[in-house]
């Protein structure tokens, strides 16, 4: 409710709604297991029974609480239950949550150093902090020519990854004079989607996107990549980025990136590594194989908001050269000007980025790591590791089910022996009894069923639960 003077919130006010609001979160987290976790609503019934016009007069607090129970969670499909088996994981953790709350609350801009000294420095640091977790290549760290910095998605990412290699092979005459047509960009047939939307959104043009033959286990192929580079080059075209994955979306499948390097060092190529998913996993020791190879690359990114336990948004992006980047995105206009900036002192991160704002998503990710500690980390990732190799040596011992893909991290991509139709009626069973959530992709052209592991909260017990929910399933079929 409004109070006396004005109409602001009193901060008294705030604080008892902020303790009614933070006992709302725990309830929800503490039953989120009892909710169907694929919403069943139809479209528009959300929006039906929201008033056709903002309210005249402020409402209370009490009000707005009630209506998130009553109106939005029947439309809430639950991420964060552990019976989230779909696309990938979207983990989240208490400290990360109260991280996001002490943001909102400082509320500032961290588009320069200058507008808040602390909201650069943190992240600066964070992310020399993940270099060193992850043991990734010092050259991503920001004491070297190359550095990381906070971004909104992968997606973003790899279109900064982009540009950076744009602006680096034509020497900065993109961003004045516009394209030519000719540069030509490279991933896998498997790769994420976000790639095409890059190259669209950069200008580079969807048919100078290359898309790679991937072998058997859905790798890029680098023979096939080497070939396709002379071929465009002897057309007279301008090859000059390479996106690698680790971890693609469809089946979690690794291109060789030694061997990517190989090829992207003898053309002169940026090489970019997309690990959105399964980066996370390189903080276990015995888990760094997938990076192999990154020694070699020029930018990669990997999503914090998918396995690392910080909520959405949070994506770590590193670069060997920080000048290619910076060259792409700088812009100093009049009223942004100051000391610190002149001087070269610091990092302006809203020269590494889309947007010129940007808010303090540092916060979350460091309570989430101060809370866990590397060790922690360690520990859930491979609790999620080992519940999935379980649950894969179920589908190699069943005799209705079988594996599509091996892989050696947190998916299993497995479809019924029956076929397509098959497959898809048990998925979709299982998913209607609203006690476990997976989603499916095309392998070689046929019906996959996924189940991804990796929520806060999914224990063992959860995993058997939907191993029994689909042979249940497959009997009724
Ligand atoms: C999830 C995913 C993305 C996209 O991530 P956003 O942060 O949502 O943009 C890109 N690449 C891969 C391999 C992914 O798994």
């Amino acid at each position: 409710m409004k109070d006396k003077e004005n109409y602001h919130m009193e901060l008294e006010t705030f604080r008892k709604n902020g303790y009614a609001a933070i006992d709302w979160v725990v309830d929800y987290l503490k039953n989120v297991d009892s909710y169907p976790v694929l919403s069943q609503v139809k479209p528009g019934d959300i929006r039906k029974q929201l008033p056709e016009s903002a309210p005249e007069k402020g409402e209370s607090f009490d009000a707005m609480l009630k209506d998130v129970t009553d109106v939005v969670m029947p439309g809430i499909t639950h991420w964060q239950s552990p019976n989230f088996f779909a696309y990938f994981p979207g983990n989240s953790s208490p400290p990360a949550i109260l991280g996001e709350i002490l943001s909102a609350g400082l509320s500032v801009q961290g588009m320069l150093w200058a507008t808040s000294p602390a909201c650069t420095e943190v992240e600066t640091h964070v992310m020399d902090w993940l270099v060193k977790m992850l043991d990734l290549p010092e050259k991503f760290m920001s004491h070297t020519q190359g550095g990381g910095v906070i971004q909104h998605s992968a997606s973003d990412a790899t279109l900064c990854a982009l540009l950076a290699a744009r602006e680096r092979v034509t020497n900065g005459e993109v961003n004045k004079k516009g394209g030519t047509g000719k540069l030509i960009a490279y991933t896998s047939a498997q790769a994420h989607s976000s790639i095409e939307k890059g190259c669209m959104i950069a200008g580079i043009g969807t048919e100078n996107l290359r898309l790679v033959e991937v072998d058997e286990n859905f790798s890029m192929r680098p023979d096939a990549l080497d070939e396709q580079i002379q071929k465009d080059k002897d057309a007279g075209l301008v090859p000059f980025f390479v996106c690698t994955c680790v971890g693609t979306t469809s089946s979690l499948a690794l291109d060789p990136v030694a061997e990517m390097a190989e090829v992207t060092k003898k053309h002169g190529l940026w090489l970019h590594v997309d690990a959105a998913m399964a980066g996370t996993a390189a903080v276990c020791p015995e888990l760094r194989f997938i990076n192999e190879g990154v020694e070699d690359a020029d930018s990669y990114t990997f999503n914090p908001h998918k396995w690392m336990f910080t909520n959405f948004d949070c994506n770590a992006f590193f670069v060997a050269d920080r000048s290619a980047l910076i060259n792409a995105l700088s812009i100093l206009p009049e009223y942004l000007k100051n000391e610190a900036t002149n001087d070269g002192a610091v990092f302006d991160y809203r020269d590494w980025h889309i947007p010129l704002g940007r808010r303090f998503r540092a916060l979350k990710l460091w309570f989430a790591i101060r809370h866990y500690g590397v060790e922690g980390l360690q520990y859930h990732i491979r609790q999620h590791v080992e519940m999935t190799q379980q649950f894969k040596q179920w589908v190699i011992d069943s005799e209705i089910f079988e594996l599509v893909v091996d892989n050696p991290l947190n998916l299993i991509c497995f479809r019924h022996k029956d076929g397509d139709d098959v497959s898809e009626a048990i998925m979709t069973a299982v998913n209607q009894t609203g006690k476990a959530y997976l989603t499916h992709t095309k392998l070689n052209g046929k019906y996959t069923i996924r189940m991804s592991i990796g929520q806060t909260q999914t224990e063992m017990r959860h995993v058997e639960n939907a191993w029994a929910l689909l042979n249940d399933a497959a009997k009724n079929v």
